[in-house]
């Protein structure tokens, strides 16, 4: 490719950014990284009755913690700024007047109250109303109206907008890299609203003028934006610039597969769909964030990559450097992608296993207050030993807990499968083993202990499974050996000569 590529991430800052818009922003990053080129995140903050406090700080940081921050951006701008279409505001008036002088656009007058009538008439009847070129000219608007009444309107301040003139009888051809060509008839397309009276302009301008301005080769957004690909192709055409390319990419469907995946699906199945813990300002409603629940930030944007990416091998684990080098648009799905909470676990539990022992020990002390006071560089050799059943950092503590203190219950099942006749003798026996023990290490442990099971042909589970019971309180848990290493050898007899005394 030889074009400088400049792709953008638009969010419109009403709210924390669902996953579908972080697979958005990944889709783009990859793209920009492939090629060379540049991601820029672009705050679409036009509509400021929908605009939330701190949902673009809450977009960047999101951005950041996965690893795929904006070349430019608000906070890290280039030479395209402002990249706030707030702070732009007097750029896109012009371009509308401009559509204006060329007759690609008009001054149009109806209220609300009328349109409204209009909408209802039609539901009425059984028909919905589209503003275009069948009804325009019996409707309130430059068109229609002579051009002193239109001079006067506006003289005398009346509210307007300036609707786009969708052409009569014209066949559209459209491209999408991921979709193909596109057909659409200009006839069933209203005359959408460019600009309003209170000096802001409407998505579909601002976005078009920004994207222009900034250069932007390769539109890559969501599937919702497909029906809006019309009107844009056509601003391009009307003011007489290149198009970009356009990549809609599929929409991210619930886990049964049937319709769009939704905050609700999340509440309801229990996952999150946002990637950080958001707030709302106005409610205090706090919604949980796959960070903080618990997910590398890797899994994160590998399960990402493949809701709608597929390499076309059998490689599912990809580190963000392989993403960039496999990922291309062509191997994008027209259909839905059906997100699967399941899968999200199996990528966390195989990024669990690449992090390393030291930083999962720190974080996992920092989450359990039991483990203030307990040296570092133990809890890096629990982890090493417990983490391979683990997904989440949260999941240490159940697997490990015996390690940092002692069993204050058995477990009443595995006590009865454990505890036979002649077992107390046994494990007096073992006391006796340990006590003899100088230097307490695995392979000591076990040459011993093994060495008097196989000597005195007594069945390995006869020994082995009172002694789990004792030093864990349950059935479970990585070699006994290790445990007793680890627990050392005072805690291994307290706790042996303890089950000894209470069974
Ligand atoms: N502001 C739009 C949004 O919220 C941007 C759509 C686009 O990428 O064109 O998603």
């Amino acid at each position: 490719m030889t074009k400088n590529v400049r792709v953008r991430f638009a969010p419109s800052p009403t709210g924390p950014l669902h996953i579908g818009g972080v697979r958005t922003a990944l889709f783009n990053y990859l793209f920009a990284k492939k090629h060379n080129g540049s991601f820029i995140l672009r705050i679409e903050d036009t509509d400021q009755n929908r605009y939330v406090e701190g949902a673009e700080q809450y977009i960047i940081n999101a951005l950041n913690w996965c690893g795929i921050p904006a070349d430019e951006s608000p906070v890290n701008p280039g030479k395209y700024g402002p990249y706030r279409q707030s702070e732009r505001k007097e750029t896109y008036k012009k371009y509308a007047e401009e559509l204006i002088a060329s007759g690609n656009a008009y001054y149009a007058f109806d209220t609300a109250e009328e349109l409204d009538f209009h909408r209802k008439d039609h539901e009425a009847k059984g028909k919905t109303f589209i503003y275009n070129w069948h009804n325009r000219l019996k409707l309130s608007n430059a068109l229609s109206l002579s051009e002193e009444t239109v001079k006067a309107k506006l003289e005398a301040g009346e509210d307007y907008v300036i609707r786009f003139k969708s052409p009569q009888d014209e066949t559209l051809l459209l491209k999408d890299i991921i979709r193909g060509d596109i057909k659409i008839d200009t006839n069933i397309l209203d005359d959408k609203v460019l600009f309003k009276s209170d000096g802001m302009p409407t998505y579909h301008l601002a976005n078009i003028v920004d994207d222009h301005l900034m250069e932007i080769s390769h539109v890559i957004r969501g599937e919702e934006w497909l029906p809006s690909l019309a009107l844009h192709h056509q601003l391009y055409t009307a003011f007489g610039w290149k198009i970009p390319e356009f990549a809609h990419l599929p929409l991210i469907l619930k886990p049964t597969g049937k319709g769009k995946l939704s905050k609700r699906d999340g509440d309801k199945l229990g996952f999150p769909v946002f990637p950080l813990e958001w707030t709302d300002p106005n409610t205090g409603d706090v919604s949980r964030g796959y960070k903080e629940d618990g997910y590398f930030p890797e899994a994160m944007v590998n399960f990402l990559a493949f809701l709608g990416w597929n390499p076309g091998t059998e490689q599912e684990i990809f580190s963000l450097e392989e993403l960039i080098t496999a990922f291309n648009l062509e191997r994008v799905n027209k259909s839905g992608a059906r997100f699967d909470p399941d899968k999200t676990k199996w990528f966390n539990h195989h990024y669990m296993q690449e992090q390393d022992n030291l930083s999962l020990a720190k974080g996992f002390k920092t989450v359990q207050p039991e483990l203030s006071d307990i040296d570092v560089n133990y809890i890096e050799m629990v982890v090493a030993l417990v983490k391979e059943r683990a997904t989440f950092i949260s999941d240490l503590w159940g697997l490990s807990h015996f390690f940092f203190s002692a069993p204050t219950t058995y477990d009443e099942k595995a006590a009865k499968k454990a505890f036979k006749e002649g077992t107390k003798d046994i494990l007096k026996e073992v006391v006796s083993i340990i006590n003899t023990i100088e230097d307490f290490t695995v392979e000591n442990l076990q040459t011993s202990i093994k060495g008097w099971i196989t000597d005195n042909e007594i069945g390995f589970g006869k020994v082995m499974m009172p002694l789990r019971l004792a030093l864990v309180g349950a059935l479970q848990g990585p070699d006994v050996f290790d445990i007793m290493f680890m627990i050392g050898k005072n805690e291994t007899l307290n706790r042996v000569n303890k089950v000894i005394a209470v069974s």
